[in-house]
């Protein structure tokens, strides 16, 4: 098995950087869906440039490479150790080369294990099967997607949509409920996996296990592949379109498996993926662990990209760092805007510190990113970014209003929109929030021009610290303004209508 480990590296990069060929399809398909004149059509056709940067350039697609989630088929008397060994030295190897970020945190210090290896991390399922080969699936599903995952138990009540029993139509109702509450927070479009029945540990474990279907396959059974398409369907009538900006298109494909169930319980499990959708398969040569066949890659993968010009007729506006207030204060929801200069990145960490603390760095009149980069050094022991897209923002609702109070910073950016403390705040303070779009990591690693810092390295780890980032022509949607406006709010208002026009034509 001498080449197993290079075989599970290759198997890692190629997952990381590369979308599967059927994923391709279905983001293509996205692209000449939404109007290039729209939010949605834009932020899709960044996606499309990012997802062609990432594979030439060879960097994550998503700066989050997630929860790395393998299933290994292996004939019999396979040594599962070895396995397991090549394994973790083929994720160490790829977080060392920066394909993978730092994404094993000790739960209870917080603490960064470095090399993606902890207990619980990777999650590996062994499986034997009736053949010679190795046969491996490797799923990268990040945690704003991962947070959106939904278990319902039936019988219930869903606003909008009424009582959902124990049939498919309720379980219609609970997936299409997962989505409407997604919106926003799991970078749509996105993919569905569910589970109907099992118990709660196995609903979720077959929902994730339904996302190694391929996109365009037909479940084999017919009231399951006819739901699939109903829910594909209707979601996309929600209207709540790419990144929750709007659009034709949420959902790209949904796949349903049931499993039995005890007589007392009836579990929907929902596993949300974002349009990140990382995951590819090899065959290996269970002698020599060499690659005998990829499963998912596309030998020659198009590219997804038009132009990424900006809309004629839409609002772009260029700022620069420090901020002025006047100049914040004119941007209205729906603005497009070209950052140029400093900004912060910021996440969970950063902000309970700054709950306590006085920040490193002044951050007056500053644009606080949230975002967690994936960071390389170079020869000469420079700081690089490899990847820096935004994550969910909603996570620092808690603190957001305070620390923008207690900081003087007057922008927030990062993905999903925030909530109403945090636009009070906003309007308090003559500031707005930024949505940048999710998962373009690669396209805005590329707007770095230099990485100028880092603060509390040692205390948080590197996706919680702060990186002071030179960036020229970063790409943000004005989402929350300085007047109290909230795009989130007009979508979640509009596609609540859509989900209760649907709920009454089931009644
Ligand atoms: S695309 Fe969005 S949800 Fe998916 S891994 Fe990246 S940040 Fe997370």
């Amino acid at each position: 098995m001498e080449d197993l480990t290079s075989s599970l590296l290759q198997l890692i990069v190629e997952t990381s950087t590369n979308l599967p060929g059927d994923v391709r399809q279905a983001v293509a398909e996205w692209r000449d869906r939404e109007d290039a004149q729209t939010l949605s059509g834009q932020a899709v056709r960044i996606i499309c440039e990012n997802s062609d940067r990432a594979l030439t350039n060879r960097v994550p697609l998503c700066q989050d490479t997630g929860m790395l989630t393998f299933w290994i088929k292996c004939p019999q008397g396979t040594n599962h150790a070895l396995v397991t060994r090549s394994i973790h030295e083929a994720v160490a190897t790829a977080t060392r080369m920066g394909v993978l970020r730092p994404n094993s945190v000790d739960s209870l210090t917080g603490k960064n294990s470095g090399l993606n290896l902890g207990p619980g991390t990777p999650v590996l399922h062994f499986e034997q099967h009736e053949r010679e080969d190795l046969d491996v699936t490797l799923l990268m599903k990040g945690g704003g997607c991962e947070n959106q995952n939904a278990q319902f138990a039936l019988p219930c009540e869903f606003p909008g949509l009424g009582r959902a029993d124990r049939d498919l139509n309720g379980v219609y109702k609970a997936i299409l409920y997962a989505v409407y509450q997604a919106q926003g927070h799991g970078c749509s479009a996105g993919f569905l996996g569910v589970c109907i029945g099992s118990d709660r540990e196995g609903g979720y474990a077959e929902a994730k296990r339904q996302l190694l279907r391929p996109v365009q396959d037909q479940n084999p059974v017919p009231e399951l592949a006819e739901l699939e398409e109903r829910i594909v369907r209707d979601a996309n009538q929600l209207g709540i379109g790419t990144m929750g900006f709007g659009g034709r298109v949420t959902i790209l494909g949904c796949k349903i498996g049931a499993l039995n169930r005890l007589p007392a319980s009836f579990f929907v499990s929902v596993a949300y993926n974002c349009w990140a959708y990382r995951r590819m398969g090899v065959r290996l040569s269970s002698s020599t662990g060499e690659i005998l066949e990829w499963r998912f890659r596309s030998e020659s993968p198009a590219r997804l990209a038009e132009t990424v010009a900006a809309v004629p007729g839409r609002r772009v506006k260029r700022i620069s760092t420090p901020l002025a207030r006047e100049a914040v204060e004119s941007l209205e929801v729906g603005d497009l805007v070209l950052v140029s200069g400093i900004i912060y990145t910021g996440r969970d960490g950063l902000h309970k510190y700054l709950m306590s603390h006085e920040p490193p760095v002044s951050l007056r009149d500053a644009i606080i990113y949230h975002c967690g980069p994936v960071m390389t050094k170079d020869e000469l022991g420079r700081w690089v970014v490899k990847a820096a897209g935004p994550t969910t923002s909603m996570r620092e609702e808690p603190y957001q209003g305070e620390v923008l109070r207690r900081t003087g910073a007057r922008a927030v950016c990062g993905k999903g929109g925030m909530g109403s403390g945090t636009l009070k705040a906003l309007q308090e303070m003559g500031g707005v929030y930024l949505n940048a779009i999710g998962g373009a990591a690669a396209y805005y690693a590329d707007t770095v021009e230099s990485v100028e810092g880092v603060y509390l390295l040692d205390e948080l780890g590197p996706p919680e610290a702060m990186w002071v980032l030179r960036v020229r022509d970063f790409p943000a949607i004005v989402t929350m303004d300085a007047h109290g406006n909230s795009l989130h709010e007009q979508v979640r208002e509009a596609s609540g209508q859509a989900l209760r026009e649907i709920g009454s034509e089931l009644v």
